[in-house]
């Protein structure tokens, strides 16, 4: 996207400033300072009771998440050795990427220096015994980031999804994975996301178009839309015939990647969920902050839920990000010459978040559209607990979930799960 278009994009809107962050909904003045040590207190309170009820298992698992986080080649290396190592089905081969993975660079210092000793033998004896070695290798990765994976086969995942329901959580499913570029490939995905919303375990299901359709072409623009229209639309048809165990229908999400996707995304979302068939229908989609376009789709979106409510449509959903592919967008934008869809600052992207939280939960607007809140930075949110004065419900919060939770799947289709709050 050119600069141009950005400016056009944002020129007839408010700037950050205008809509009055220094005044809440009902025009009460809200003192900046006050709102920061609020949001201070607030996380430090989180951080505190989440401490003091930690277990000892839960302890450790956080600090060995800490020290691969803290560690440079921490996440590359257990990544690399899930993806090559522990998810290959054939000993012999996955004995030969582990070889590669330990001979290749240096072991990284997260791994104690008995871990380390254990695959350096593992990965001499591996070739000659791989049906002894592996195992075994697998079984010690499990210990070390077991918390962060889970089997995307149907009976460990459905019994993941009781435990965590149990404890509390609500999940959002979605299959791990970039934008596709074949056919093939996009028709897997399909079928795979329609088997996950007619399983009656899974409530919540996180999808992106980019993930079900291919070669989805912006110069094509109506072909495009018509094609993700007919793939959706069966998800859609499919959640609202299949009750979960629950007794509800399984929700669906739609999550963003590009800036190219944005408009295209947002107009199978609205005109698919008029149709008559899906009109009752309860569905979410995400709006990435660090896109100056966020805040125009956000007012259409709450525009357009709005005047769906009022003739009896379902409820819709808006889950707030920042947005999670700056370096994609970075580089779509050297290639062609263009300047970068997102902000070019992290301040600018946080200002317009803010903006962004700041306008759905004034009360006018949050009868229309129901607001996640989708971060880590726990100031932020603590911020926006702040904020919310006046609002009925408090807006859900989505993180994907580190030390206690589960992040990458093992199984032939990764999962990613994260706390999903309808
Ligand atoms: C439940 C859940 C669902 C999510 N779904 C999506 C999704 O569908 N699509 C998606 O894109 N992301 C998604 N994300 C990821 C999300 O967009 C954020 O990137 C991620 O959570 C980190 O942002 P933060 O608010 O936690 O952190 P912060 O550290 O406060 O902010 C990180 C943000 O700042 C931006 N930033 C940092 N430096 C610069 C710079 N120099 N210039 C410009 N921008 C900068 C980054 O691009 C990023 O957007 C999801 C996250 C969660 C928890």
């Amino acid at each position: 996207m050119t600069r141009e278009r950005r400016r056009a994009s944002h020129g007839d809107e408010p700037g950050p400033g205008a809509t009055g962050p220094a005044s809440d909904g009902a025009g009460r003045h809200v003192d900046p300072d006050a709102l920061a040590e609020d949001a201070v207190a607030v996380v430090a309170r989180w951080l505190t009771e989440a401490h003091s009820s930690e277990t000892p298992t839960e302890r450790r698992s956080t600090d060995r998440m800490r020290a691969i986080i803290a560690d440079p080649g921490g996440i590359g290396f257990t990544m690399r050795f899930v993806d090559r190592v522990a998810r290959h089905r054939q000993d012999v081969l996955a004995a030969e990427q582990l070889v590669r993975l330990v001979t290749d660079r240096d072991l990284p210092g997260f791994l104690g220096r008995m871990d380390r000793l254990m695959l350096q033998a593992g990965a001499r004896l591996a070739p000659a015994l791989p049906r002894l070695v592996m195992p075994l290798a697998r079984r010690r990765l499990r210990q070390l980031v077991g918390h962060m994976v889970v089997d995307a086969a149907p009976g460990p995942m459905h019994d993941h999804l009781a435990r965590r329901r149990t404890d509390g959580y609500d999940m959002n499913v979605n299959l791990l994975g970039e934008a596709v570029l074949g056919e093939g490939e996009a028709s897997r995905r399909f079928e795979r996301t329609l088997e996950l919303i007619r399983d009656p375990a899974v409530d919540y299901v996180s999808v992106k178009v980019s993930a079900i359709a291919s070669q989805l072409n912006m110069w094509a623009f109506d072909h495009t839309l018509e094609r993700i229209k007919d793939r959706l639309r069966a998800l859609y048809r499919a959640a609202a015939a299949t009750p979960t165990e629950a007794g509800r229908t399984t929700f669906v999400n739609l999550d963003m990647e590009e800036h190219r996707d944005l408009e295209v995304t947002l107009r199978a979302f609205m005109e698919l969920l008029d149709e008559p068939d899906l009109k009752g229908l309860e569905a979410g989609i995400v709006l990435q902050a660090y896109l100056p376009d966020a805040f125009g789709a956000l007012q259409r979106i709450t525009a357009w839920a709005g005047a769906r409510s009022s003739t009896g449509g379902g409820d819709v959903k808006v889950r707030l990000v920042k947005g999670a592919n700056l370096g994609m967008e970075r580089v779509d934008a050297a290639m062609h010459g263009w300047v970068q869809a997102p902000y070019g600052t992290k301040a600018e992207v946080d200002a317009n978040y803010k903006r962004c939280v700041d306008w759905a939960l004034r009360p006018i607007h949050a009868r229309s559209v129901r607001i996640g809140l989708a971060s880590h930075n726990l100031f932020g949110r603590g911020t926006r607990r702040g904020r919310q004065g006046g609002v009925r419900d408090a807006p859900g919060h989505g993180a994907v979930p580190g030390p206690r939770g589960p992040g990458r799947g093992w199984g032939p289709a990764p999962l990613h799960a994260d706390s999903g709050t309808r």
